[in-house]
């Protein structure tokens, strides 16, 4: 990209100090630095350390960390920088409201909605990560996004890769949509074996390197779950238009089939820089230093049918899919919740997605919602459940 001097992009990144944040900073740097991006703001939680030395190095001109107990921290790391510190809940609103061309979202979780919300209303370019966005509020996010004028380019990389095979004013020849899936490090495990694994043994992706939410996720592929519905709401589907196969190479990253029997997919090496500079560049392409996919070292791709039974999260998509109104909103936070407890020790492996499953009956019929707040009604609903669920069953063990 040639930018001069004087027509620096303004760009924003929120959750810079995760595994998405870390490597939009690199594609960042590869497309030319400080020199090139004008760097609003960037937004952290715990590790502020980290966060006010990529402040400096990228020439930030605001940072902010999540956790209001962290503002003295932070504030000292960046004393006489002439960078600005904030702290807290506000401040990251703050962060997001602040005027940047394009903004990444990649806080993971619920935390992510208010803060991408509010840039999609202002007209921001949005660089999805977040799935969890169009999860919990798919129609009023998308709504969002077009009233505020902006574009929404997925990075999630297989919506990133459905985004690339998509053909202009072709909605309507579209068949279906294939997601791939890696299947994880249980892939090929039982029920039995699953049962009783640790964190440490279930965030060990075999093929991508993530943040530990996402890690778990894909080892019960509940990730995939709400890939389903993120995708649903990118690009306007019908829930019988969207399939999922595992692929464990991870190489075709999804496809897009039209009515004529084509099929078309992107591929690569598993890499998040591609589908995050695609965002940052789109429609131009980068020129990144990424590994380039070599055919012959590959010899072969492989395709499995998903296992529901093995992974019911993929059944429980289906349900949110479905019976549409809050149940998307509902599922994620339930397993928010149940993730947690999972990660405390407090539940098994298996147990997320049966606590999911149950809130997400439990709440069949609650009302569909019509503004923001109503689907913070329901996911506070939903977490109430669920950490009620979880305390009946640490009890009872
Ligand atoms: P991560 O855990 O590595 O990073 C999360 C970021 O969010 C960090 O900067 C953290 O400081 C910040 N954060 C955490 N809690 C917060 C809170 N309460 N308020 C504000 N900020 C908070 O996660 P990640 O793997 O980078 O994933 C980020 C998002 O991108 C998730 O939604 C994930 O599903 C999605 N995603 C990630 C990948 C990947 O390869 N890592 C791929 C596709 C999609
Ligand atoms: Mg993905």
């Amino acid at each position: 990209m040639a930018i001069g001097p004087g027509a620096r992009r303004r760009i924003s990144i929120l959750g810079s100090t995760g595994s998405i944040g870390v490597s939009t900073l690199d594609v960042v740097e590869q497309l030319g630095g400080r020199e090139a991006f004008d760097l609003v703001a960037i937004t952290g939680n715990s590790n502020v350390e980290l966060l006010a030395r990529q402040a400096k190095t990228f020439g930030a001109r605001m940072a902010v960390t999540a956790d209001d107990a962290r503002y003295a921290e932070l504030k000292e790391a960046l004393a006489g920088t002439g960078i600005e510190a904030g702290a807290g809940r506000e401040a990251i609103m703050e962060a997001a409201a602040a005027e940047s061309e394009w903004m990444m979202a990649a806080i993971v979780g619920t935390a992510g909605l208010a803060p991408t919300l509010a840039a999609a209303r202002r007209g921001a370019d949005i660089a999805l990560a977040n799935k969890e966005c169009l999860v919990s509020a798919g129609d009023l996010f998308v709504h969002a996004v077009r009233e505020g004028g902006g574009r929404l380019i997925p990075v999630d990389s297989e919506h990133s890769a459905i985004f690339q095979s998509l053909e202009d004013d072709q909605h309507h020849a579209i068949e279906r949509i294939v997601l791939t899936a890696s299947g994880g490090p249980f892939r090929t495990w039982s029920r039995e074996q699953m049962a009783d694994v640790t964190v440490d043994v279930a965030k060990a992706h075999p093929n991508w390197s993530m943040g530990l939410k996402i890690s778990i996720g894909s080892a019960s592929m509940f990730n995939k779950a709400l890939e389903m519905i993120e995708a649903k709401h990118l690009f306007d589907l019908r829930p019988e238009q969207i399939e999922v196969i595992v692929h464990p190479q991870s190489i075709i990253h999804s496809m897009v089939g039209y009515r004529d029997g084509s099929i078309l997919a992107q591929l690569g090496v598993p890499d998040m820089r591609t589908a995050i500079g695609y965002a940052l560049t789109y429609p131009d392409r980068p020129q990144l230093n990424v590994e380039r996919l070599d055919f012959a070292k590959l010899a072969r791709l492989d395709f499995e049918a998903p296992d529901e039974v093995r992974f019911p999260a993929l059944r429980l998509a289906r349900s949110a899919l479905e019976r549409g109104g809050v149940q998307g909103a509902v599922m994620n936070a339930a397993e928010e919740v149940a993730f947690d407890a999972f990660c405390a020790g407090q539940i098994g492996f298996l147990a997320m997605a049966d606590i999911a499953e149950e809130v997400m009956e439990a709440m069949i019929g609650y009302p569909a919602a019509g503004s923001i707040d109503e689907v913070f009604a329901a996911d506070a609903e939903a977490r109430r459940i669920a950490a009620a669920l979880i305390s009946e069953r640490t009890m009872a063990a």
